[in-house]
């Protein structure tokens, strides 16, 4: 599972390995990876260059050149990023790799192959990655109570939809919605209209709560571990409290699995309202 939390530990555990390295040598195994250039013009763009930048945006994953050109790496549902020695073993299903000016190795994993790679020069619009789409960042301030209430009063759809619809607020995905919902008390599919005030303060709460509070589990293990785990293993699946129960931690009431829009979904019947 790759959801805000996760790739933010992402940016976390690699940003000191990447950051005022150069790039010194590129391999591409799967060129259909890259959406928007030809193999030729990535690595012509990236050789010696210097990684000024890592960081996130929703749940990609962006590198900033120092000309002002960036890569931008989705990594959807199972793809793994890592930077670790050139020693280390090559792990099965490595698509990308970028060697660095320090004997280390940025690597891209992708089990599945549904992640993107997205190369874009200095001042290239941007009409490929999806970005500029995205809704606010959970942490961002300027997304207060009245701004979240005039989005959903305008949603009109259940509120596990609107958590999901990346154009409100970027980042969560189907497990952290539901962990989101529990928190906040909020039955899934509860319109969004319907919501009083009390019930969008506490889901806005809960949003900055939950994400955080996953954030710091995933980061409490290192980077020793997190390459361990080949950058896929996060702690985060053993602590969720809906994932994978069957029973409610708070009240012990049988937990209900609905699908809502063809996701799975998964609530209290007792302890949402
Ligand atoms: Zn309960």
């Amino acid at each position: 599972m790759s959801e805000l939390p996760e790739i933010e530990s992402v940016v976390y555990f690699l940003k000191p390995h990447l950051i005022n390295r150069t790039i010194k040598k590129l391999s591409l195994e799967k060129e259909n990876i890259l959406v928007n250039k030809f193999k030729e013009e990535l690595f012509d763009g990236l050789i010696d260059k210097t990684i000024v930048d890592f960081t996130r945006r929703g749940k990609m994953l962006l590198f900033l050149l120092n000309d002002d050109s960036r890569l931008y790496i989705h990594p959807r549902m199972v793809g793994q990023l890592i930077t670790c020695p050139k020693s280390f073993p090559m792990i099965k299903h490595t698509h990308f790799t970028m060697e660095l000016d320090n004997e280390e190795e940025f690597r891209y994993i992708d089990v599945r192959r549904l992640g993107k790679l997205y190369y874009l020069k200095k001042d290239e619009e941007d009409k490929v990655t999806g970005i500029h789409q995205l809704g606010y960042e959970y942490d961002d301030e300027k997304l207060d109570e009245k701004t979240f209430k005039y989005m959903l009063l305008k949603y009109k759809k259940s509120i596990k939809e609107a958590l999901l619809d990346q154009s409100l607020v970027a980042g969560i995905g189907n497990i952290y919605a539901d962990e989101i919902l529990f928190t906040a008390k909020i039955l899934p599919n509860k319109k969004t209209q319907n919501l009083n005030d009390d019930e969008i303060q506490s889901l806005l709460k809960a949003i900055r709560e939950v994400l955080k509070h996953y954030i710091e589990v995933n980061e409490s293990v290192g980077y020793e571990t997190y390459l361990k785990g080949e950058g896929k293993e996060f702690e985060n699946m053993h602590v969720l409290r809906l994932y994978d129960s069957k029973i409610c931690p708070i009240c012990n009431a049988e937990l209900k699995r609905i699908r809502i829009s063809s996701r799975g979904t998964v609530y209290c019947p007792n302890c949402q309202k």
